[in-house]
């Protein structure tokens, strides 16, 4: 007799009821974990037991053990790197997800994946104003979604070039001269490692970290062949983006393939006010962006968007026989990403963008953007504090007198645990970075950033 819901239950309320206990510690527990992977690998080595546990036994476990070791990342308060909180629909979904379980690769199998995963690209392409007949593929993160785009660009330049990536492989390929700007995510060069392009030609940026069209005009000029541009939505230290307009002129002057990693600036295309950040964005021909920064998706979910979708799909599609495919229409989702078996990665951004509608998603973005712009100006009447960019998005990188003085107040921060913020070093200085990505970081926690960055320089400040 097969299984029916009875074995897992008493397991998946334990799981409830430990994930609600935890949602209810964040807003005001130590932001930081208490112990570190080391303290945590005596409870979670050691010889393997024989004997097995019970299901519910386990997650009782889990939940005791892994506690002190947990960071606050959903909470309101955490400011590190770009993160992203978790709305309760995109969460409830997930594991709606994982109680299905479908593998989702192919229509005909998992059509309600299927379905919903495309229901969320045709809400997702018109929400962002990019291109309607545009393939959407749902990856892990935007590292994977940069990394289709960028391989459905590869297939597409070697083959306008008469060259049969797929029978001959890359060696002896006409080179693809790959053009970056200077302050790319590292996770570009990687996904152009990946596809064996080699290191890009970065372009010089402006004091935001913006590329600068002339620049890349004058390096594709000291060259021919088979171009690739990658721009960026969203400058992890300033915000700023890319000039869409000017550069993709360039780059379509040049016949060149234009990708815009947007992980969590693509999502500044919902909210009409910031227009000018976006503008030309849409005349790229790929982009990657991440459902669990932005949006606010539980991880791991990134988006990947190419208008090119016979690149797409010779790129990353297989055409064995055992594999009943649709070859017209929609296509199979795993002709748009690089896995072939996959979770319903897309079921959580369908969740997430049906709780919030188009307007609560612009809501969202602009409200993150507005801590953002007050927690900046706060901090920039404080005595001793610089910001140093341009609030105009979500992020702001601070410095304090001298980067010995900036670093110290950044281990306060965290050590305090009232919020949490990365420690960084942009444009030749050492900064402290808040990035504000949780749809729940409300007006206490930009009062209580506020505060927090001011008194730890007080108190550098007072121990020198
Ligand atoms: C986070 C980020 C990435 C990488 O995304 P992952 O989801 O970590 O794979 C790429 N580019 C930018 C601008 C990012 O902020």
């Amino acid at each position: 007799m097969s299984a029916g819901g009875e074995p897992y239950s008493e397991a998946l309320s334990a799981a409830a009821r430990r994930a609600a206990q935890w949602l209810a510690t964040l807003p005001d527990r130590h932001v930081g974990p208490a112990q570190s992977a080391y303290d945590l690998a005596a409870v979670f080595a050691g010889p393997f037991p024989s004997q097995g546990m019970s299901a519910a036994a386990v997650v009782e476990y889990l939940a005791d053990k892994a506690e002190p070791g947990l960071m606050a990342m959903p909470s309101g308060r955490f400011f590190g790197w770009v993160i992203g909180g978790t709305l309760p629909a995109a969460l409830a979904a997930d594991w709606l997800v994982s109680a299905w379980d479908q593998n989702s690769g192919l229509r005909y199998a998992t059509p309600a994946i299927a379905a919903i995963e495309e229901g969320a690209g045709h809400w997702l392409l018109d929400l962002l104003g990019l291109p309607a007949e545009s393939d959407v593929g749902f990856t892990t993160g935007a590292t994977m979604a940069n990394f289709t785009g960028l391989a459905a660009a590869r297939w597409r330049l070697l083959a306008d070039a008469g060259w049969d990536l797929d029978g001959d492989g890359l060696a002896g390929a006409p080179r693809i001269r790959c053009f970056v700007g200077q302050e790319r995510h590292e996770t570009i060069d990687l996904g152009l490692r990946y596809l064996g392009l080699g290191r890009p030609t970065a372009v010089p940026a402006d004091a935001q970290g913006r590329l600068v069209a002339a620049e890349l005009d004058r390096l594709l000029s000291e060259g021919s062949g088979p171009a690739l541009v990658c721009l960026q939505a969203g400058n992890l230290h300033s915000g700023a983006f890319d000039p869409f307009d000017a550069a993709i002129e360039v780059a379509r002057r040049h016949g060149a393939w234009v990708h815009v990693d947007g992980a969590f600036g693509l999502w500044a295309a919902a909210v009409p006010e910031f227009g000018d950040l976006t503008r030309g964005m849409a005349l790229a021909d790929s982009w990657g962006t991440d459902a669990h920064k932005t949006l606010n998706v539980p991880y791991d979910c990134g988006i990947a968007v190419v208008k090119d979708s016979t690149a797409l799909r010779n790129a990353m599609g297989l055409h064995t026989s055992y594999l009943v495919h649709d070859v017209e229409g929609p296509g199979d989702p795993f002709q748009k990403v690089p896995e072939l078996s996959r979770r319903g990665r897309g079921v959580p951004v369908w969740a997430a963008l049906r709780s919030l509608g188009r307007d609560g998603v612009a809501a969202q973005v602009r409200g993150l953007a507005d801590a953002a712009s007050k927690i900046g100006s706060r901090l920039a009447e404080v005595d001793g504090i610089e910001v140093l960019n341009a609030v105009d998005y979500t992020q702001v990188s601070l410095a304090f007198r001298d980067d010995a003085t900036t670093r110290a107040v950044t281990a306060r921060v965290i050590e305090d645990g009232k919020v949490w913020m990365s420690g960084s070093h942009w444009q030749g200085r050492d900064v402290l970075r808040v990035s504000v990505s949780n749809w729940s970081t409300d007006a206490d926690d930009v009062g209580t950033a506020v505060e927090a960055v001011s008194s730890a320089l007080a108190a550098v400040v007072a121990a020198d």
